[in-house]
């Protein structure tokens, strides 16, 4: 079972999100016999089993709540965690720009808290496998504690190994890498990528992107694409509509490359990189 239910009504076991509007929003399993409890209040999980998804509830305080089934989004915000986490924009993008379909294998480090293992998991669906590395023990049960919640164990292995040590695969459609120094395991992502796989890095700093295009360059990666996506919120009040009054404004550099079989004619003397007017 995976954590969405396509059914119109809320069933036991479910994934539900009662929407507070303007207080709290909580994510809770729905169990029959047991109780959600919060300071708005107590409701009875057998209340809420049955009824459409959509239907506003109320709590023994009256404070009423939505039955709403998560995002993804939602979700990810909501994930317990000890570690930086990536953020739902930056997991959207990625995801359509490194082509993750259902039935691929994806290998990622560092697992971390696990938030985009389980993205990952929920794409590559129940024919697809992500292999997950991760240096310290602490992280890793985190982690496997947040993939058992959404139902997504089952597809995907985790390891406890620094990736200074390499990778076990070969021939992986995708390598994703959140840890600090990417550049240095370049070398190991070529081995257990498939030639024309994809390959992606995300990384706070300049300085670190400089480093991992070094190392891109010497390993013959082609495509290569650094950006980093900027996302702004409007206030819904149709008669005022304008941005939030805050952002955020930076989360990391995204950097992309495909690993090609070392070419006959260098990629750089068959297609010159372009000068831009921002160059000169
Ligand atoms: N992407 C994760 C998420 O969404 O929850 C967060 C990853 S966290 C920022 C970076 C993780 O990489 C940490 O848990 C750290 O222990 C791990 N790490 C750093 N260097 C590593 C290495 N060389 N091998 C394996 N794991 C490493």
């Amino acid at each position: 079972m995976n954590w969405y239910n396509t059914d119109t009504h809320a069933k036991d076991g479910d994934l539900a999100q009662l929407a507070g509007m303007g207080h709290k929003n909580f994510i809770i399993r729905l169990k029959a016999g047991t109780v959600f409890q919060s300071h708005k209040g107590i409701i009875p999980h057998d209340e809420m089993i049955g009824l459409p998804w959509g239907t506003q509830v109320l709590s023994h305080k009256g404070s009423p709540f939505y039955l709403l089934q998560p995002s993804f989004a939602d979700l990810l915000i909501e994930t317990p965690r000890t570690t930086q986490i990536l953020y739902p924009k930056d997991i959207g993008f990625l995801m359509v720009n490194l082509g993750v379909m259902p039935g691929l294998h994806v290998i990622e480090a560092g697992t971390g808290s696990g938030a985009l293992t389980c993205a990952f998991a929920s794409i590559v669906g129940s024919t697809g496998k992500v292999t997950s590395y991760e240096a310290k023990p602490d992280f890793q049960n985190l982690a496997r504690k947040n993939l058992e919640r959404l139902d997504l164990l089952d597809r995907v292995e985790l390891k406890l190994r620094n990736i200074s040590e390499g990778f076990d695969e070969t021939n992986a459609d995708i390598l994703f890498l959140d840890v600090p120094d990417p550049h240095n395991y370049i070398e190991y992502v070529r081995k257990a990528l498939k030639p024309g796989g994809f390959f992606g890095c995300i990384l706070p700093t300049t300085n670190q992107v400089s480093l991992v295009l070094i190392e891109l360059k010497r390993n013959d990666f082609i495509f290569l694409e650094v950006c980093e996506i900027m996302l702004r919120y409007y206030k819904t009040e149709p008669a005022r509509l304008r941005p939030v009054d805050r952002m955020v404004a930076h989360t990391g550099y995204l950097i992309f490359a495909r690993p090609v079989i070392k070419p006959i004619v260098p990629f750089d003397e068959l297609r010159p990189e372009e000068e831009s007017e921002n160059d000169l």
